[in-house]
């Protein structure tokens, strides 16, 4: 919490907003897995759940049969990711305007990493979509989306400063996008910073906190690395000697991301995103102590 930030009321369970991010499975098994969560997580009323793509369109497929599923089988809003890398306007246009003919109304708009990974020079592909305010920008010149887009309170790792990332976010909304959904952070002050930020340059969209508790530490620092989230040393302190200790982890794990949500809530946060990564466990109990239940949430 940044010092002297005034605690605010709780917002009531009622109003407290919650979506849940899925990937698109590859394999029967984790097939299984992911339906299991949609079902485990849908009688919580999310606002919407999404479906991530893979880098460079490589779970094109997947993504589309995943989406199109969560929209026939269940009564879920369903948002489908979707990036600028390795395609043309047109390529990027056709998938949309086949999301749109499925009943698919909403999108994460995103530009995608480079095809050669994060930190390699990002190109844009010949008559493709320069960047995420320009899909943005594009999808809503085709149909009535709504778009959804990324921010990252730590910085984009591309970005030499924040006000550039603050300029692109601004292009976004322009370009039609409702709300932002952030990278994953563990210290809240730096999201309760960049809210500030955004907000100074007239930014009031929602910025929706991205949550994401901690499954696998070992492999969160890799990824955290990649994206440029900082670990704090509390969260290194916390899991140090529990490498071979599953159920110490998963405890440690559930109370630091319980004490984080508690705390946004606490400042007034009302939507929660949850980056589930196909499990339903941790996310659900976590909405349950926000007092977001089955039978408590109404609907939106
Ligand atoms: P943008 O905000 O468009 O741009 C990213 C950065 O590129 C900028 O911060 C800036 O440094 C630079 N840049 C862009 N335009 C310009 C310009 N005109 N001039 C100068 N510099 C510029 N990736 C996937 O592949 N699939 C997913 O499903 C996916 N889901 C995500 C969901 C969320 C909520 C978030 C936060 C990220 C997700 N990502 C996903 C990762 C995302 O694709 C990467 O972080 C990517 O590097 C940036 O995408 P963006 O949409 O934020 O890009």
């Amino acid at each position: 919490m940044l010092a002297g930030r005034k605690k605010r009321r709780m917002a009531e369970p009622s109003n407290l907003n919650v979506s849940f991010e899925f990937f698109p499975p590859k394999s029967e098994k984790m097939q299984t897995q992911l339906w299991q969560a949609v079902e485990r997580l849908a009688p919580l009323q999310p606002s919407f759940v999404s479906v991530t793509y893979g880098a460079g369109g490589s779970t094109r497929g997947r993504t589309h049969e995943t989406v199109k599923r969560i929209l026939r089988d269940t009564s879920l809003q369903v948002a489908a990711h979707l990036t600028c890398v390795d395609a043309t306007k047109d390529d990027v246009n056709a998938v949309l305007e086949d999301y749109w003919q499925a009943g698919v109304r909403h999108i994460v708009a995103l530009r995608g990493d480079p095809p050669d990974g994060v930190g390699a020079k990002y190109t844009q592909t010949e008559n493709g979509y320069r960047n995420a305010a320009d899909l943005a920008t594009g999808a809503r010149r085709l149909h009535d989306f709504e778009i959804t887009v990324g921010c990252y309170p730590e910085k984009h790792p591309e970005s030499p400063d924040f006000q550039l990332d603050i300029e692109l976010l601004k292009q976004k909304i322009d370009g039609g996008a409702r709300r932002a959904v952030t990278q994953f952070f563990y210290d809240n002050s730096v999201y309760f910073r960049f809210l500030e930020k955004a907000r100074a340059a007239g930014i009031s969209v929602p910025i929706v906190p991205g949550i994401m508790p901690v499954l696998n530490f070992a492999s969160l620092q890799k990824m955290a690395q990649t994206c440029g989230t900082t670990i704090p040393q509390k969260l290194l302190r916390m899991f140090e000697n529990l490498d071979n200790d599953t159920e110490t982890r998963q405890m440690v794990a559930a109370t630091l991301a319980a004490e984080q949500c508690l705390d946004l809530a606490s400042q007034g946060i009302n939507h929660f995103h949850f980056y589930t990564l196909n499990r339903a466990e941790m996310a659900f109990a976590l909405c349950h102590m926000l007092g977001v239940r089955p039978e408590e949430k109404s609907a939106d």
